[in-house]
């Protein structure tokens, strides 16, 4: 059983000035088979600590540790930490030109599975991948994010999700840009990436970083926490969502807020 555990984590953010501290100290361990949601407000740090554990290079880690069935992930290169089973889909995905997202996505696959899918094999399973997400077949022949929509990188997403099969998911700001139907589309893709993978085993440990509640409404979170100022401010169940939903963020950030 996967789990993932980030303990006393410290990243400051390198600038051309001196190097910024912007987690102070996040604390959070997903199980497998559990899905927790990280809310706050923005500029609080959500995507620095997806960026830190993806082991972006101007995200330097000053203390603490990220370590997944004990294994250290921060002495891990980027290919090495996906081929662990982390998976991170990032806010802005980058573009790759000249590289189809058939190829790219082929390569992602062979690394992760440390053996490149018959050519056959795989073109069925890509298929079959991007007509559940309700993706055209010509994407594949389309250069990676190249002039896609938001909607599309985050379809996109979704279906390297379901293809590189990971057991711990971090999903940036998946319902950022996306209208009802789009969002529906992708919270699906994630749904049946969750069930999928609870019928093979061990069921997926998902991190869903968010401003806004509404993609909860499509997926279930099983731990909600509120993040402020770089750190885990409150954790709680759904209810939480709720309440931030009803109150917004004051509680946690204006006067008398605990971070
Ligand atoms: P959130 O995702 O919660 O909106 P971010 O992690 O994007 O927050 O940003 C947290 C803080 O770190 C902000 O003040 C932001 O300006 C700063 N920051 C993040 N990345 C960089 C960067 N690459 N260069 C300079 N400042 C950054
Ligand atoms: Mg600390
Ligand atoms: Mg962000």
């Amino acid at each position: 059983m996967a789990t993932l555990e980030i303990r006393d984590l410290h990243v400051s953010v390198v600038t051309e000035d001196e190097p910024k501290e912007i987690l102070r100290g996040v604390n959070l361990t997903i199980n497998a088979g559990e899905t927790h949601a990280i809310m706050g407000p923005n500029g609080s740090g959500k995507s620095t600590l997806a960026y830190a554990l993806a082991g972006h290079p101007k995200y330097q880690v000053t203390s603490g540790s990220v370590t997944m069935d004990g294994v250290d992930m921060l002495e891990l290169s980027v290919d090495e930490r996906a081929r662990a089973g982390l998976f991170l889909a990032m806010q802005y995905p980058v573009e790759v030109p000249g590289v189809s997202m058939s190829n790219f996505l082929r390569t992602a696959v062979t690394a992760v599975r440390g053996e490149a899918p018959p050519i056959r094999k795989w073109v069925k399973e890509m298929k079959g991948a991007m007509s559940e997400l309700d993706i055209d077949p010509a994407f594949g022949e389309r250069n990676v994010n190249e002039g896609f929509s938001g909607g599309e990188k985050k379809r996109h997403e979704i279906l390297q999700l379901g293809l590189l099969a990971p057991k711990i998911a971090v999903l940036d700001e998946t319902d950022s840009g996306l209208d009802v139907d789009a969002l529906r589309v992708v919270s699906e893709g994630v749904n049946r990436y969750k069930s999928a993978s609870t019928q093979t085993g061990e069921g997926v440990g998902v991190l869903l970083i968010t401003h806004y509640t509404r993609i909860l409404r499509y997926i279930s979170p099983d731990f909600v926490h509120v993040f402020a100022a770089g750190r885990i401010v409150e954790s709680g169940g759904p209810e939480l969502a709720d309440e931030l939903e009803a109150n917004g963020y004051e509680r946690f950030t204006g006067a008398g807020a605990t971070a």
